[in-house]
């Protein structure tokens, strides 16, 4: 299916997918196999050799899992996409390829606690550092903060677990002026809400985990690239410098810039850290991805709308020190969300309980209807308190720079009635406010 010719709802449930090419079934189906007949060795060369589209073992490469990651490539605007086990792994994977050997990440302090305790933790030992900018909504901050071994920025386009907002555009321009590329964690706001490409991104990462499945009953990650980013610009030489494994038919050995000019990121990371370190996706798995991804402009929709209502009802609420969503009263992103996010800021958010931290506990432990869990974005409505879990590793000092008070509690909006969450929340605040009465 040509992506250009048909718009978002189409491609979430026909793209990248073609009937006639599968037996003429109508829903994609699993390939569940680890390998596939080479035929005879003739083709087995020019598969090796990249002169034939094909499988050969699943761990390069599967159908369904192809079906999805063109999907993916299709609602993004991207030239290609790479599915992968987690996003944890599309997230490591993307990061290490683009910095590989001795680079520099500048990055901000508004981040999924799992991507900052992977910073902190194993980033160094694989000798990429780390640069955080002080203040992100300060664009002369990320210049201020390159270095010649900066080899990309990496933000949030809705934080984890605020939702907070940047510039997009502003920085994907700071890191094009330095030749290296913007790459966004797409995950909280969905290709729906947002196509981080189509405002300077380079690469879009995303836990499919969470809101682009919608149904919490697998864990995923994909890849998209954009096409557009100069990877032969002299900074990226693993980009360009030519492989033994990617010798032509005379022998030549070719780069994979040579090899796939619109998709040499995607490219060189499945057939190197995937290939290597191995978070593949089950054909299952990428199945019931694709499953999610067939509803997920409705869903969404009445995700961002239940979530408005919430916000609502949060801001007249008197146990509610502060609500941080794009949405709320007095919000300081109120102007970005205009600009990039007119659909809606995202189902996932955070409030402060105006009381102790026994009340916050308290108020987790009386929710009824909001389920006590760490996924976001799916279509049960979801509760936890990020400083003691999600951000659980992250001390005082780094809690407060993230923005991430002990009062804070999450909340991701599902698909329930509105007025059942309203009345769940509701009699929540009555306990745990009661207590102390
Ligand atoms: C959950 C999450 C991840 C990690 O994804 P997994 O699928 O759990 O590995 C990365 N980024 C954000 C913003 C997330 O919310």
């Amino acid at each position: 299916m040509s992506k250009a010719q048909f718009g978002f709802d189409t491609l979430k449930v026909r793209g990248g997918y073609n009937p006639q090419d599968h037996n003429y079934a109508v829903s994609v189906p699993i390939y569940q196999t680890a390998s596939f007949e080479l035929g005879d060795t003739d083709r087995m060369e020019r598969l090796l050799r990249f002169n034939e589209q094909g499988y050969l073992y699943s761990r390069l490469g599967n159908p369904t899992v192809a079906v999805l990651e063109e999907r993916v490539a299709a609602l993004d605007g991207g030239s290609a996409a790479l599915a992968v086990a987690s996003g944890m792994a599309a997230i490591t994977y993307t990061l290490f390829c683009v910095a590989e050997g001795g680079g520099r990440i500048l990055t901000t302090p508004h981040l999924y606690g799992g991507t900052v305790d992977s910073f902190k933790r194993i980033y160094p030992k694989f000798g990429v550092a780390i640069d955080q900018v002080q203040n992100p909504n300060d664009v002369e901050e990320f210049k201020k903060a390159l270095t010649p071994e900066t080899k990309a920025i990496f933000i949030e386009s809705i934080s984890n677990p605020n939702a907070t907002l940047l510039d997009i555009e502003a920085i994907a321009a700071v890191a094009h002026e330095q030749g290296i590329p913007l790459i966004v964690d797409n995950t909280f706001a969905t290709p729906y809400l947002l196509n981080p490409i189509k405002h300077g991104a380079d690469i879009v990462v995303y836990s499919a985990t969470k809101a682009l499945s919608g149904h919490g009953n697998a864990i995923a990650g994909v890849i998209v690239e954009s096409g557009t980013f100069n990877w032969a610009n002299g900074k990226f030489p693993q980009f360009t410098e030519p492989h033994y494994l990617l010798r032509d038919d005379s022998g030549t050995e070719r780069s994979f810039f040579d090899l796939a000019p619109q998709f040499p990121f995607t490219l060189m990371v499945r057939l190197t850290y995937l290939v290597y370190l191995g978070a593949v996706l089950s054909p299952f798995d990428a199945y019931l991805i694709l499953q999610g991804i067939e509803t997920l402009s409705e869903r969404v929709q009445k995700q961002v709308a239940n979530t408005e209502k919430i916000v609502r009802y949060l801001e007249t609420k008197p146990g509610v020190a502060w609500v941080s969503h794009p949405a709320a009263k007095g919000s300081p992103y109120q102007t970005l969300a205009e600009k990039y996010l007119p659909r809606g800021a995202g189902s996932t958010f955070t409030f402060g309980l105006d009381g102790s931290e026994k009340q916050v506990d308290t108020f987790i432990n009386s929710v009824r209807l909001f389920s006590y869990q760490a996924n976001v974005g799916d279509s049960r409505s979801l509760i936890i308190n990020p400083p003691k879990t999600t951000h659980g590793e992250l001390n005082p000092a780094e809690l407060e720079f993230a923005g991430i008070p002990p009062e804070t509690i999450r909340l991701s909006l599902g698909l329930e009635d509105p007025a059942d969450l309203i009345a769940d929340l509701e009699q929540a605040f009555e306990k745990s406010f009661q207590e102390v009465a």
